[in-house]
């Protein structure tokens, strides 16, 4: 029982984890940036990944800054599957933060607030801490051992040879205090981590030799090596200017990192640490690194929000800016004017535009195949025609979204193959826009709210 349940959990987990663009794995590139045909999940729409890919380099390059790309298309070509592309092709240390424009709109912070966190979210900083392992051997031990009264007293000297001698008779106390005054001898290669004052006997690289110790046991003396004494390890921390935002913001506290209940975070904070910031690179301590900031539905900012991008996007340390919108000449949100995309012209006219195509038949097929074999469901290659042929006609996210109620339809009648006829019965269970649009047609009367002409005396 206890083993079933187990499994069970597993399948739920699995089925959640197949989002709709689990399937993307990369743009698909060449080392050229030419796009191949069908490669890390991505199909067609060779034109639009060709120019995501010139625009990762520029982001992989790390040189510029506050630049801003439209994706723009019919619903369903694939903007997201190339922002997700893109995001895959970054490396870990590059940020990539996404957000859709209706997630701005919240009563716990006002919009631009919410702007600023997921600018901040797609602006990364290395650290780089110092840690410094000196390297050495012991050259010089000496112990000195006063019986006072009886007791063992101890007082110890070490020189290691070294060109930072001040830091060296620092760390020797320390390793004195580590290892135990009668266990470092001459000869001995030890290495100290300069940051945790950690120190580690690696061994010996000289024998001792027998005059040495003819000389007594307080001064022993070995020549080492030149050259290899110091080794200096650089450790990264990479993080996003959010997350030293969260931890420095006293009214939230780091825990706010997990639930992501940040609120509002106050100016003076973010000055503070942009301070911080700029100090650290002058020292050469931390390196910026602008990643991507994705807003998908970008149509749904208003106003206030797209002049606030265009500054934003003025700042030194600005992300590339991604945006994506499937809409024509429409409304800019807060205004009564309209404009391509509802993006005002200014911010239009920064935006370096690529658009996506709708899809060929040979195209879907391909996708098709691809979810199929993502989703983990075994489908007859006349089923997958007829997918095809329903993506064609209705819309590809249709057709995908049928792969699994048709595999669900498939298991109820113990069959192991998705057939053509478990399409059917899915694509009959489950409308497309089209027929549900003609549905209400013919029956909007029966609806509440309907668009019929209204009556007289109806209008307010
Ligand atoms: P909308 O304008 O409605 O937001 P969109 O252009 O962002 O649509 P997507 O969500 O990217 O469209 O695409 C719909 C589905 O098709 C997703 O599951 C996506 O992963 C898949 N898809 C789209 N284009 C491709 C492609 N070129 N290769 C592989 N899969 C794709």
């Amino acid at each position: 029982m206890a083993e079933l349940k187990l499994s069970e959990s597993r399948d739920l987990t699995r089925i959640e984890r197949i989002g709709a663009h689990s399937h993307i794995r990369g743009l698909g590139l060449d080392s050229a940036l030419e796009p191949r045909a069908v490669s890390e999940g991505m199909v067609g729409q060779t034109a639009a990944r060709k120019a995501a890919g010139v625009i990762l380099q520029m982001i992989k390059d790390g040189k510029i800054a506050g630049r801003a790309v439209l994706l723009a298309g019919q619903p369903g070509t694939g903007k997201t599957a190339i922002a997700m592309g893109m995001a895959k092709s970054l490396g870990l240390e590059t940020p990539f933060a996404m957000i859709s424009g209706s997630e701005i709109f919240s009563l716990e912070m006002s919009k631009t607030e919410a702007l600023m966190q997921a600018f901040r979210k797609a602006i990364g900083v290395r650290i780089k801490e110092e840690t410094e392992i000196i390297e050495g051997e012991v050259v010089e031990v000496q112990i000195d051992r006063p019986a006072v009264a009886g007791a063992a007293s101890k007082t110890g000297k070490l020189t290691l040879k070294t060109t930072e001698m001040e830091t060296v008779y620092d760390l020797g106390a320390k390793m004195i205090e580590a290892l135990g005054k009668e266990k470092v001898q001459s000869g001995d290669v030890i290495a100290i981590d300069k940051a945790s004052g950690k120190i580690t006997k690696l061994g010996r690289s000289f024998s001792r030799s027998r005059d040495y110790d003819a000389m007594g046991p307080q001064v022993k003396f070995v020549q080492c090596p030149d050259g290899e004494l110091q080794k200096r390890k650089e450790v990264v921390h990479c993080v996003t200017l959010h997350e030293i935002d969260v931890i420095n913001s006293r009214t939230q506290g780091f825990l706010a990192l997990f639930t992501g209940d940040t609120g509002e975070i106050r100016a003076e904070v973010r000055e503070q640490i942009d301070t911080k910031v700029a100090e650290w690179r002058e020292e050469g301590k931390a390196d910026i690194v602008p990643g991507v900031l994705f807003i998908d539905e970008v149509h749904m900012l208003d106003i206030e929000c797209f002049s606030f991008l265009n500054r934003a996007l003025e700042n030194e340390m600005a992300p590339i800016l991604v945006v994506a919108t499937n809409r024509g000449i429409t409304t800019i949100r807060g205004t009564n004017y309209k404009s391509p995309h509802g993006i005002p012209i200014d911010l239009l006219d920064r935006l370096l535009i690529i658009t996506t195509q709708p899809y060929t038949k040979d195209e879907i097929r391909k996708i098709v195949d691809i979810r199929c074999q993502e989703e983990e469901v075994e489908t007859s290659e006349e089923a997958k025609a007829l997918l095809t042929h329903i993506g064609v006609e209705t819309s590809l996210r249709y057709a995908i979204n049928l792969i699994t109620a048709a595999s669900l339809a498939c298991q109820r009648r113990k069959g192991k193959l998705v057939e053509s006829e478990d399409i059917t019965r899915v694509y009959n269970l489950f409308l497309d826009v089209k027929r549900s649009t003609q549905y209400l047609m013919e029956y909007q009367n029966q609806y509440m709210f309907n668009e019929a002409p209204v009556a007289d005396g109806d209008e307010d």
